[in-house]
């Protein structure tokens, strides 16, 4: 017996018959993000392994333990620097951004990306290996501002509601300046230490890395002990300075503006090492335990940290929409089933050939029965493919040069001229 391969675990086939739904998040995704003024980046899946242990942070759990590098001796030999498959977007467009000048270009990059990304993580339903994202980045000097954290959460639910998620749930947070989040750290470290032995294996571990993460922990008894102490900081108010504080009240001001319902949810931080001020989550329902379809935030701080210039204060906001989720919520997987213009049926796939590359050259979707085979076995292949006609080239029809067009729908046939034929394809 010859071995058969399947995907690899955490990846999946986008088979023909998906494609629609993938073309419609695609598509209306690059139409709604023009109206907001976003401009599409493409950069390569796998960048330096560096770049993403400097952009993530050393102690998130992605660098810890789902980045998936490439052998050296494949890639990397090329100049001996070991590399890694994206597991997200956002450092390789601060990367590019800082490489390309376009800080020098304009004041105010729009970006947006839409592409697969890449985590070794313990695949489930909703948590995969390879999972694709629409990301939006919005960096600029001196470009911090409320308005633009509230535009890039507008856009996200205006695009989650484009692609038929109903009830997205967004919750938000602020985590301050990067003066306050330190304080919120020290104050953290304080309050869990006292209940340390309660935490988990990866708890403690996170106690001691990146104390935020402990907050972010699905295991029930972490959630209630970090669920308690942080409902007791903000009990007294948020922790945060007067100048944090007005922003954040800023931000919600614009969202209710724009008419959007969110909760506010303290144990919200986000996983990352980059994040400061507004960071926000937004959840669909009927997903189970993987319920985030999109999730982002502020993260000025980061160009300055990939090698931005140090004379300039920059600006930046954005957010990943995780598009295989937005499918299992959405429901837009319908198989929808191929259509075609014409098939072509004849007894001689000379003729057939002939004709379907006119047609084809005529912008009219056809195909034919490569192998020949009986009419009826050619009609069934018509029937299949749902063409809208039959188009008959027998041995009459060949002689007058003619082309019998049965209707597939109400069943009638009648002999017309080569052209003619064409153009009533054409017509509709
Ligand atoms: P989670 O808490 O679900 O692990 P995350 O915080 O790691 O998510 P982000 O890095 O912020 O996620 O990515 C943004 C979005 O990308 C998520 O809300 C989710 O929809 C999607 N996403 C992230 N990781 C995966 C994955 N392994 N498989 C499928 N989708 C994912
Ligand atoms: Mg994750």
């Amino acid at each position: 017996m010859i071995k058969k391969f399947s995907a690899p675990r955490g990846t999946y086939d986008i088979l023909p018959e998906n494609i629609p739904a993938w073309e419609m998040v695609e598509n209306n995704a690059r139409r709604i993000l023009k109206t907001y003024g976003y401009r599409e980046i493409r950069t390569p899946i796998y960048e330096e392994t560096a770049l993403f242990k400097r952009s993530l942070g050393q102690t998130s759990d992605i660098v810890h333990k789902q980045l998936l590098e490439l052998a050296t001796d494949d890639v990397g030999a090329i100049n001996n620097r070991p590399y890694a498959l994206r597991p997200e977007g956002t450092a390789s467009v601060v990367r590019s951004y800082i490489e390309n000048d376009l800080d020098k270009k304009e004041p105010l990059s729009k970006l947006f990306y839409i592409g697969p990304m890449f985590r070794g993580e313990r695949p489930q339903k909703g948590r995969l290996r390879q999972f694709h994202q629409i990301g939006v980045e919005a960096i600029g000097p001196h470009s911090a501002s409320p308005y633009l954290d509230a535009e890039v959460i507008v856009l996200a639910i205006h695009l989650l509601k484009d692609f038929g998620i109903n009830n997205p749930k967004l919750k938000i947070n602020s985590l301050g300046s990067k003066e306050d989040k330190e304080h919120i750290a020290v104050w953290l470290r304080g309050e869990l230490g006292k209940h340390k032995k309660e935490l988990c294996e990866d708890c403690q571990d996170r106690f001691e890395r990146n104390v935020f993460r402990v907050l972010d922990c699905k295991n029930e008894q972490c959630k209630n002990i970090a669920g308690a102490i942080i409902n007791r900081l903000y009990g007294q108010g948020l922790p945060l300075s007067e100048a944090s504080r007005k922003y954040f009240e800023q931000v919600q001001s614009c969202l209710k503006n724009a008419g959007l319902d969110f909760e506010i949810s303290p144990s919200l931080v986000r996983g990352l090492d980059y994040y400061i001020h507004t960071v926000f989550e937004i959840i669909a329902e009927g997903l189970g335990s993987q319920d985030a379809v999109a999730a982002g935030g502020r993260y000025d701080g980061l160009i300055h940290e990939l090698g931005g210039n140090e004379k300039i204060a920059y600006g930046a906001m954005g957010v990943a929409l995780g598009i295989d989720r937005i499918l299992l919520a959405s429901g837009h997987r319908q198989e929808i089933p191929m259509a075609m213009d014409a098939f072509v049926i004849s007894m001689d796939p000379k003729q057939a050939f002939v004709f379907v590359h006119l047609l084809r050259q005529s912008g009219i979707s056809a195909d034919m029965g490569f192998t020949g085979g009986s009419f009826k076995s050619q009609m069934n292949r018509a029937n299949k493919l749902n063409a809208r006609f039959a188009l008959i080239l027998g041995e009459e029809e060949l002689k007058n040069k003619m082309v019998s067009m049965k209707n597939m729908s109400d069943g009638k046939q009648e002999m017309v001229g080569i052209e003619e034929c064409v153009r009533i394809l054409a017509a509709n």
